[in-house]
């Protein structure tokens, strides 16, 4: 059986023959796997900044991002059945029971930093032609959702996000009126910033819920990014055209950044420039590089005298799986042509270390297993 796996010691990265994996618990199921996406945090597993293999094994079979078709169950399995399609969840509890969340199925709010994730962090992952794994782990994916069902883990980043999202803003009187027909971000104004997977899936979720939503990046448009934007109605404005400190001036105050770009400088510049009751989500993980001079006391005096909020979001929990299946088909039924459009090419394994160590450009790149 193929599998694509980092090898630490030897900073290497190679397509190698793994033993099929058996179902070994009567809750366990077997799946092929069909699409893999490839994300940063591949890239970053096969520059050798992140990930974990298990422990003893010198190499770590990595992907995280999954669709595969159930073909065996274990006795005691009932949620899914041979020729299901399923999205497997990437993080596993610690296995600590002091650990609040990991011990109510919470592991994304993990309090030991213990837990693994498939593919990321010791354990290995999807990057291959079967896996096995607990149904408590697995979600079920409508069949119309086949061509694009890989993008629900990248989307979970964004639903676990805006869960979030409304908890934290029942702070204030925030919520926008009803209005017939419209979802209940109607009156408020989002920022992405990146036009990467993440933040195209983000600004997608957020136009789902009417957000007036902007896309900041870099890249000038036209490009395949600057399309998705327009194709969902939000607006892409590249960072050549205006600068961070000069977005809410020319559009209106901005209600929440949905940071999705991994750039640490742009990300506080913008942040400078919030209103009141503004709420920064970040997702990106930086590498780390030089120090980045930001103006503190100004961050922190808007922080306070405009009742802001900053969190960062890391992984998701099985409501935002389930919330990401919906919206996947939500987006495919209002934007089939963007949604379609996320995902650059399909390609076969051969292909996968030039698509994790070259310079990959488009948007989502996938690797297709089977069918
Ligand atoms: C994955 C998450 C994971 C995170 C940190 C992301 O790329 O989508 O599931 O928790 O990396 O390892």
């Amino acid at each position: 059986m193929k599998a694509v796996a980092v090898f630490p010691a030897e900073r290497e990265v190679r397509v190698i023959d793994e033993p099929a994996p058996r179902i070994t618990s009567p809750t366990q199921a077997r799946m092929r796997v069909l699409d893999v996406g490839v994300c940063g945090t591949d890239r970053e597993i096969c520059a050798f900044e992140y990930g974990t293999p298990p422990r003893g094994v010198p190499h770590l079979v990595i992907g995280h991002e999954s669709l595969s078709r159930v073909e065996e169950v274990g006795p005691g399995v009932s949620k899914v059945r041979p020729g299901d399609l399923v999205v497997t969840m990437v993080r596993r509890p610690c296995p600590h029971d002091t650990c609040g969340a990991c011990t109510q199925a919470r592991q994304d709010f993990c309090f030991t930093g213990d837990f693994e994730e498939r593919g990321i962090k010791s354990r290995h992952g999807f990057m291959t032609e079967q896996i096995v794994e607990d149904e408590r782990y697995l979600v079920p994916v409508p069949e119309a959702l086949r061509d694009v069902g890989v993008l629900v883990e990248p989307l979970t980043i964004a639903e676990k996000a805006l869960i979030q999202l409304w908890d934290v803003q029942e702070r204030l009187p925030w919520a926008c009126p009803h209005r017939p027909g419209r979802n209940h971000g109607h009156c408020r104004r989002a920022l992405v910033l990146g036009a990467g997977p993440v933040g195209l899936l983000g600004a997608m979720a957020l136009r789902a819920r009417d957000f007036e939503t902007l896309v900041y990046a870099r890249e000038k448009p036209p490009s395949p990014k600057a399309l998705v934007t327009a194709q969902i109605g939000a607006t892409y404005v590249s960072s050549d055209d205006v600068p961070p400190d000069q977005i809410a001036a020319r559009f209106g105050a901005i209600d929440l950044v949905y940071e999705a770009a991994g750039a640490s400088k742009v990300a506080f510049d913008v942040m400078q420039a919030l209103g009141a009751n503004s709420v920064f989500v970040f997702t990106g993980v930086p590498g780390r590089k030089a120090p980045v001079a930001i103006d503190t006391d100004l961050v922190m005096r808007n922080l306070v005298l405009k009742n802001q909020i900053v969190y960062g979001t890391v992984n998701a929990g099985r409501d935002a799986f389930e919330a990401a299946v919906a919206d996947v088909g939500e987006f495919l039924k209002r934007w089939p042509d963007a949604t379609r459009a996320l995902i650059s090419g399909r390609h076969p394994v051969e292909e996968a270390r030039e698509l994790l160590i070259g310079r990959a450009g488009g948007i989502k790149h996938v690797l297709a297993f089977a069918e």
